[in-house]
């Protein structure tokens, strides 16, 4: 198969992580016989600098080109003063817009191997498969108006919460149709309590679930989901929830399955598909090479399982992170004391070390392999 992409390495982290990450897709694409075309474009604080816009032109027009976009991270201090429109952020935000990638899947799995990494017990954390569906065009992050208005001093800041029903609706099917490939459980989690976008949240969430008489619908506020994450990770299955709630429960969730650079995530719904990890540029350890690559390492595994339904290569890619974190293999913010922690280009090395030791191309038949 031919695999056109294009590649955002973005700021801080994005380029080292994203870098380990095109190796190890490079690699299996060799074991598979695929053909990869990648299309290298800026985005964000690197596209600031180069040419004043976070999006510019020219990387949009490659991402609209492409079958599917593999992201690093965006931002960076050197950026926070900039306005809002001319922000690192607003280029990706904008990016998904312009995809239409309104359903954001961020997995929350806790490798055997590293319950020991998690903050809590380890019988506690033992077990723990989330995916959290998070609706991701709509709410406060693109409501308008938006402003910060008034004479210094007294200023008032404004940011606007809205939803719509057909908005809250598709990404409920969304959730529903991927409950019933896991364990046939949605959890919707809002403030309807307080909020009427909750409301309408509620409404609409348990009006869709009518067509999934299989799938067990539950709803939750989002404060009380918060504590239960950490008291009981166990018991989700699906989460649902809106742009900003999802945006922090999942940071959360890295938390709790051991480092926030283990977690990958797909965006998808629109025309092209938008893989990235979830963290973000992590400034404070941007050039040191210590970062954690797995998270776009297994961001390249949902890119290939979501936008080429390639269901086997995607497994291989997170057999072959199991196996490396079954080995004792650590980057520094899994490591424990008196670990030795690799590098971000080792832990890559790693990985597709792991790759090549499964046989999995010995295993492939040269007529299966596709031209
Ligand atoms: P962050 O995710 O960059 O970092 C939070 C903490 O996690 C830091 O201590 C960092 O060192 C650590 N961390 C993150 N990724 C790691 C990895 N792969 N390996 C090891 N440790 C890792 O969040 P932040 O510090 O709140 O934000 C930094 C910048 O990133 C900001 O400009 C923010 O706007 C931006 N950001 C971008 C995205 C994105 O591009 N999708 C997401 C979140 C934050």
């Amino acid at each position: 198969m031919l695999l056109n992409l294009t590649i955002l390495p973005g700021d801080g982290i994005g380029p080292e992580v994203t870098d380990q990450a095109v190796l190890v897709l490079e690699a299996l694409a060799e074991i598979f016989g695929h053909q990869l075309q990648l299309h290298r474009k800026n985005i964000g604080g690197a596209a600031l600098t180069a040419s004043n816009d976070p999006l510019p032109a020219d990387t949009l027009q490659a991402c609209l080109s492409s079958s599917a976009v593999l992201l690093g991270a965006v931002g960076g201090p050197a950026f926070d003063h900039f306005p809002n429109h001319l922000r690192p952020e607003a280029g990706l935000l904008r990016l998904r817009r312009e995809l239409g990638a309104y359903a954001n899947l961020r997995p929350a799995v806790c490798f055997p191997a590293l319950e020991d990494c998690s903050p809590l017990r380890a019988d506690v954390v033992h077990g723990t498969d989330i995916l959290i569906v998070r609706e991701l065009l709509g709410g406060l992050y693109f409501g308008q108006p938006r402003s910060i208005e008034g004479p210094a001093g007294s200023r008032n800041a404004l940011n606007t919460m809205r939803y719509g029903e057909p908005e809250i609706a598709r990404i409920a099917h969304i959730a529903f149709d991927l409950a019933r490939k896991r364990r046939h459980k949605v959890r919707s989690v809002d403030k309807a309590n307080v909020l009427e976008c909750s409301r309408l949240w509620r409404e609409v969430v348990t009006r869709t679930s009518q067509n999934y008489p299989d799938v067990k619908l539950s709803h939750m506020y989002v404060d009380s989901a918060a504590m239960s994450l950490v008291q009981r990770p166990r018991d989700f299955d699906v989460v649902l929830t809106e742009n900003m709630f999802g945006d922090i429960l999942s940071d959360q969730a890295g938390g709790i399955v051991g480092s926030l650079g283990l977690l990958a995530s797909a965006s998808i719904g629109g025309s092209v598909g938008l893989y990235e990890p979830v963290h973000g540029s992590a400034p404070d350890i941007a050039g040191k090479g210590i970062a954690n690559p797995l998270g776009a390492i297994l961001s390249v595994a949902m890119l290939l399982r979501y936008s080429f339904q390639l269901e086997r290569e995607a497994a291989c890619i997170e057999n072959a992170v199991g196996t490396v974190l079954n080995r004792g293999h650590r980057t520094a913010d899994l490591a424990s004391s008196g670990q030795t922690a690799l590098a971000t280009p080792e832990m890559g090395h790693s990985v597709i070390a792991a790759l090549a030791d499964s046989g999995v191309g010995q295993a492939v038949p040269e007529k299966e392999k596709s031209a």
